[in-house]
């Protein structure tokens, strides 16, 4: 069987843990951001696990809307300067605690997101051991 990771991830600006441990979504903590839409903002909790797109929101988000996430405790912009290779949104990034980070795309629907790391192997022998089961 796979392993089952779950990601702990931080802000890129102010380094604060955006992991919310009373939230949890499928068993794990989720990860809490700020989200803006063309219509409305909202707080959105993600799910933690690698290759798990569940989240949810406290406002409605229509497919293929690009929502701007947020860091709840700087609130800075979690954008990176990077389109998404399958529908051209801005990607938002987040840095993992283990090093490399996580990139996201912003559109609702989307399911492209993915890790990368500065040094693949060390990084993920790093990645496991911390948080592998
Ligand atoms: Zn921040
Ligand atoms: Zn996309």
């Amino acid at each position: 069987m796979k392993n089952i990771v779950s990601l702990k991830v931080q802000c890129p600006h102010c380094l604060t843990s955006l992991m919310d441990y009373d939230n949890k979504l499928n068993g794990y903590p989720s990860i809490k951001l700020n989200i803006v839409t063309p219509d409305d903002r909202g707080v959105i909790y993600i799910c933690s696990l690698y290759e798990c797109f569940d989240h949810s929101a406290d406002i409605d988000i229509d497919d293929n809307t690009i929502v701007d996430f947020y860091c709840p405790n700087c609130n800075k912009q979690l954008q990176v300067k990077e389109e998404c290779t399958i529908c051209n949104a801005p990607m938002a990034f987040f840095v993992l605690n283990a090093g490399g980070r996580v990139n996201i795309c912003s559109r609702k629907g989307c399911s492209n997101h993915y890790v990368s790391f500065s040094d693949l192997s060390t990084e993920l022998i790093k990645f496991y051991n911390q948080f592998g089961d």
